[in-house]
């Protein structure tokens, strides 16, 4: 029995057999073949191709609708890549030509031109397309199956260096009970993903992807970042209990809370929404007690190609008949980054400080205003509001309330009605805006803090990296200074303050932000019951004097043992 300690990214306990995903590549030697082989070698190739493409066609069939919306349209893309006639050509000249075996062809060929992609500046896309169809044909040539996580056979725990937000989108859900990795931080894309769906994970554990082996037994505990493989006997039964305790009492504290709403024992009433990256993830989230949307990311939609205007809609309008009434926020692209690549630009030196989010919109207004015209249609349909990301200055919000009135002219010129006031609100992420945010308030209709970025932004620590994930502190007093800032100015303008961030779906963090006068949480879903549970067991004076007297420990370790201690008196378990 070994124990490990990661970064606990997504609570609750996950007892199953490892899956482990490698990234390593297909090696094939170089093999010539003789005159009499060639004819056969062009068939196996044929052959592949078509096995290929029927798998994938197979995949797409098979998938639940909510992934296929997204992912369905990648294997689309490679199945319509396998029966390229240019392609084909080059493999076959390949082979008739050097006498090369097919699989060898394959190899020669597409990667050569993964390497040549690999000198052009925005092609990062095109080489993954060119990586999966050499993997898919290799498969075929080879027989050989290497596991990628998107069609278990049985129930396991995977385990992998990293995960990219697609490969963690393409994961099968039903069947993946916990992930590992060994970079990320608490709010990588892995750590969102996973807790959004309630899959326990860990993340920043080092040396797991090659220490662990496929069919090891693992337990992993995504409430402390405890990872155990190989446990005894007494380890396993402890750990079983711990997890079967730990979906009674979340499903019993689901069903008791779902239809209450958050309102302090004094009668202070909060709003708890819900983040979601796909409109399919709505009901669950209903089914958790959101009263709406408070962030829609819409950077899924984005993951092929640049989505078409109807895209947009399709998924917008699921989006609000999904809620009906009910607020939804749809937050405009935030590309780049940490997020996915943005198509088309050069690469650069500090992502994080470069041409990301409303940063690209300004630079691609095509891409921004094909969205923008999808979310004025749709704001005629539902409750509405729409939100940009990285507003660091006022410059920007009045060169984006300029788009949208260009967008909404054109829009008009074409008959449609846009009649509809679309609330307009920012993210406050940046600290320059969170500093500013008096000034900022009367030009906007809301804010909601991200402090994932804020807190990565304001104490210069990257969100996804493993290494530094001890500075990431959102107990840090200047993150707590901002965020009493934000909220305070959003209460003198009578602007709605909400926090998206991953901090407030910690749990350690409610008592502090009601306390500090948060009003609207917007969380992952499975955390709603425990969040509502809180703050229906204080008054709101009670919360306010756990804040000041956390705010005032001015340490952002002391802050959080003791925020965790107040917390552990409502809910003994879940700090
Ligand atoms: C944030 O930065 O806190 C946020 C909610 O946005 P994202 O995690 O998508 O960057
Ligand atoms: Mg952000």
């Amino acid at each position: 029995m070994e124990i490990r300690k990661g970064i606990p990214v997504s609570a609750g306990y996950a007892i199953a057999h490892a899956l482990v995903l490698g990234d390593e590549q297909y090696s094939i030697p170089r093999k010539i073949v003789n005159d009499a082989e060639v004819a056969g070698e062009v068939e196996r190739l044929r052959h592949a191709k078509a096995a290929a493409a029927e798998q994938m066609r197979a995949q797409v069939a098979r998938m639940p609708r909510r992934i296929a919306a997204v992912t369905g349209k990648i294997l689309e893309s490679h199945i319509a890549m396998l029966g390229d006639q240019e392609l084909h050509r080059e493999l076959e000249e390949d082979i008739r030509r050097n006498k090369h075996s097919a699989e060898y062809a394959v190899t020669r060929i597409l990667n050569h031109k993964i390497k040549l992609l690999a000198e052009t500046p925005f092609a990062q896309r095109f080489m993954e397309d060119f990586r999966a169809i050499e993997d898919a044909l290799l498969r075929q040539l080879t027989g050989e199956r290497r596991e990628d996580g998107t069609k278990l056979r049985q129930k396991a725990v995977i385990v992998a260096k990293a995960l990219t937000p697609a490969q963690t989108a393409m994961l099968d859900r039903g069947n993946v009970l916990g992930l590992i990795t060994e970079t990320g931080g608490r709010t990588s894309h892995t750590a969102i993903v996973a807790s959004s769906l309630g899959i326990p994970a860990v993340v920043g554990v080092e040396e797991i992807a090659s220490d662990v082996t496929t069919g090891d037994l693992l337990v992993l505990d995504g409430s402390t970042g405890t990872v155990i493989t190989d446990p005894d006997e007494a380890t396993l039964k402890r750990y079983q209990a711990m997890e079967r305790n730990f979906q009674v009492m979340g499903q019993r504290l689901s069903r008791e809370l779902r239809d209450l709403p958050a309102v302090t024992k004094d009668g202070t009433r909060v709003s708890i929404f819900a983040n979601i990256e796909m409109p399919d993830e709505i009901p669950a989230a209903l089914d958790h007690g959101a009263e709406g949307i408070g962030l829609y990311r819409t950077e899924f939609l984005f993951h092929k190609s640049s989505p078409t205007e109807k895209d947009h809609l399709e998924a917008y309008r699921k989006a609000v008949s999904l809620l009906g009434k009910r607020p939804l926020i749809i937050r405009t692209l935030d590309l780049g980054a940490d997020k996915m690549p943005a198509d088309g630009l050069p690469r650069e030196e500090n992502p994080f400080l470069g041409t990301r989010a409303v940063r690209l919109c300004f630079e691609r207004p095509e891409v921004f205003k094909t969205q923008l015209r999808a979310l004025l249609k749709v704001a005629e349909m539902g409750n509405v509001s729409v939100m940009i990301p990285m507003i660091s200055s006022i410059d920007e919000i009045f060169k984006v309330r300029e788009i949208v009135e260009q967008v909404r002219a054109e829009l008009r010129r074409e008959g449609e009605t846009t009649s509809r006031r679309v609330p307009l609100g920012i993210m406050i992420e940046v600290p320059s805006a969170a500093i500013t945010a008096d000034q900022i308030a009367p030009h906007v209709d809301f804010f909601s803090v991200g402090t994932n970025d804020l807190i990565a932004y304001t104490i210069a620590v990257d969100r996804t990296n493993e290494r530094v994930a001890a500075l990431y502190q959102p107990a840090h007093p200047a993150i707590l200074r901002l965020l009493q800032t934000v909220i305070e100015a959003g209460m003198r303008h009578g602007r709605d303050v909400s926090v998206c961030g991953e901090m407030s779906s910690d749990l350690t963090y409610t008592l502090l932000l009601l306390g500090m006068g948060l009003r609207t949480f917007s969380v992952v879903p499975p955390q709603i019951p425990e969040i509502k549970k809180v703050i229906r067991s204080v008054t709101l004076a009670e919360a306010k004097e756990v804040a000041a007297k956390a705010v005032a420990l001015g340490d952002a370790i002391k802050t959080t043992e003791y925020l965790r201690g107040e917390t552990r008196k409502i809910l003994p378990d879940a700090v």
